[in-house]
């Protein structure tokens, strides 16, 4: 049974390269007919963000990337909540301490700050680890009593478990996406498992025990966590768990529209896109941020253009729906280059995605902005102007602008427009054409059309100024449907209106 999970630390909204990670997961979990599990890691008190939680669990839902097991859910291995697993992780820590993998340390931020400087004004750079560790305030110094270590281990409250790297092993490592990969554990530190201050484990003992715990099969996670990979498969051993550790892929970073880097709020702000999926309102008042749902895409379009971002089927095909993308989804084809994020591309996904509803769903779509415009009208002849309007949007927020003037007569003319068009013969011609149109009994596009058509020719106008200048008295600028289309749904007495308000 493949069981994943997606592991977030509350530290602010979640950035699309987080809602792919959890889009991948969910994809491979659903297509090997297995468990999606979230998991919020919360164990860094000091970068809690309040809210945080809330925006991911409304993020997923809003993307269609449904939970099986977890926080908001519940499930046999309940709380998913790290903050409330908190007496799980003591005894594991120990384990190791007693099993020789592991140690105490009570060195105090201070005493490693002064070790750091002393060291680098020699030239050499600090690292905690096996060099070192048996001549620092550890559990491993050889002056240390055992009984003077449990006296200490009582009284004070800031020491910790660090984690004991051996220092001569090549760790080989086998990633799904990147193949094989070997470090040597001489290079790497010992990372802090456990602190006593806060009682409270590490992202990494968390991570290690909860994923055993839980029976996590694959690791499906950012590039980010890479170097932690070696520490990690110390754990499982550590553990004697590593008949049963999980399978690692590690996802490539979304980079910048130009250049390199990775994908940051600041570029978004520059160039005018979202990089969050919801819009962002902190609590503390702090600085918000704008979200793919408020600036009109549709969760399908942003989910399909994600899973495009590090994977493709290795076809041509663009537009996938979730259950072809969960058909046609493989680990082994993700890449292993950063993938480069496309504004262009995210807004070509959603007019596909617009174009390809029906007028009902526009309609539904539509309605809300008309309402908050204090406009209403038949269901029938929203879906009409959704039909004439469906080609021209490319967000969601477009339809209420493409479709206001079907609703509204223009209170105001495009400036451009009214100077290049309202002048000369014009305005004298529009209104012989108002009464013309007047005559007209069957207005429907047809034939207003041939009607219209004969009569503009008989008069010798310019075809382009008269309908230019109708087009402006009726739309109030030069862009919407075929104007017969638009004058049959507005129907005779508000089409003549509209001719004869303008001035
Ligand atoms: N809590 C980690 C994060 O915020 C999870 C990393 C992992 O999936 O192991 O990304």
């Amino acid at each position: 049974m493949v069981r994943v999970r997606f592991a977030p630390s509350p530290t602010g909204p979640l950035h699309m390269g987080g809602v792919r990670t959890a889009l991948y997961n969910y994809l491979f979990a659903k297509q090997n007919g297995g468990e999606f599990i979230l998991r919020i890691e919360d164990t860094d008190s000091q970068r809690f963000v309040p809210g945080a939680e809330k925006y991911i669990i409304e993020s997923l839902n809003w993307c269609g990337i449904k939970v099986d097991e977890g926080v908001g859910v519940g499930g046999p291995h309940a709380p998913y909540r790290q903050s409330e697993r908190k007496e799980i992780y003591l005894k594991y820590a120990k384990q190791l301490v007693d099993d020789g993998w592991a140690y105490y340390a009570f060195d105090t931020p201070e005493s490693l700050n002064s070790l750091r400087k002393d060291m680098e004004d020699k030239g050499e750079t600090f690292a905690y680890n096996y060099q070192i560790r048996e001549k620092l305030d550890t559990s491993l110094n050889p002056s240390m009593d055992l009984e003077i270590l449990k006296e200490r281990l009582e009284k004070e409250n800031h020491w910790v478990i660090r984690f004991k790297m051996p220092s001569d092993r090549a760790i080989h490592m086998k990633d799904l996406v990147r193949g094989d990969v070997t470090a040597m554990s001489s290079t790497l530190d010992d990372k802090v498992l456990y602190k006593r201050i806060d009682s409270l484990p590490t992202y990494h003992l968390a991570n290690i025990v909860d994923d055993h715990l839980m029976e996590i099969t694959h690791v499906i996670r950012g590039e980010e966590w890479l170097p932690s990979l070696p520490l990690h498969y110390m754990l499982y051993e550590a553990f004697g768990w590593k008949d049963s550790m999980p399978e690692f892929a590690h996802l490539p970073l979304l980079l910048k529209p130009e250049g390199n880097g990775k994908l940051s709020k600041r570029d978004g702000d520059k160039l005018g896109f979202p990089v969050f999926p919801l819009r962002w309102i902190p609590e503390d008042g702090g600085d918000g941020a704008r979200g793919y749902r408020e600036d009109g895409y549709l969760p399908e379009a942003f989910v399909n253009m994600l899973a495009l971002l590090g994977w493709n089927p290795g076809t041509e095909q663009e537009i996938m729906t979730m259950d072809e993308m969960i058909k046609l989804f493989s680990i082994e084809k993700v890449n292993k280059s950063g993938a480069r994020f496309s504004p262009q591309k995210a807004l070509w996904f959603n007019e596909q995605y617009l174009r390809s509803k029906s007028n009902s769903e526009l309609a539904i779509l539509l309605k809300p902005q008309m309402e908050a415009n204090g406009v209403s009208d038949t269901d029938e002849r929203i879906e009409k102007v959704c039909s004439l309007i469906k080609e021209r949007a490319t967000l969601v927020c477009d339809l209420w602008s493409l479709a206001k003037f079907y609703f509204v007569a223009p209170e105001e003319y495009d400036q451009k427009v009214y100077a290049k068009f309202y002048k000369n013969e014009n305005p004298e011609n529009l209104r012989i054409f108002a009464d013309f149109i007047e005559t007209i009994d069957d207005f429907t596009t047809e034939n207003l059309n041939e009607r219209c058509h004969a009569f503009i020719e008989e008069k010798q106008w310019k075809m382009g100024q008269i309908m230019n200048t109708t087009r402006l008295s009726v739309v109030g600028s030069n862009s919407g449907a075929a104007m017969w289309d638009i004058a049959e749904f507005l129907g005779k007495e508000e089409t003549l209106k509209r001719m004869r308000a303008i001035k």
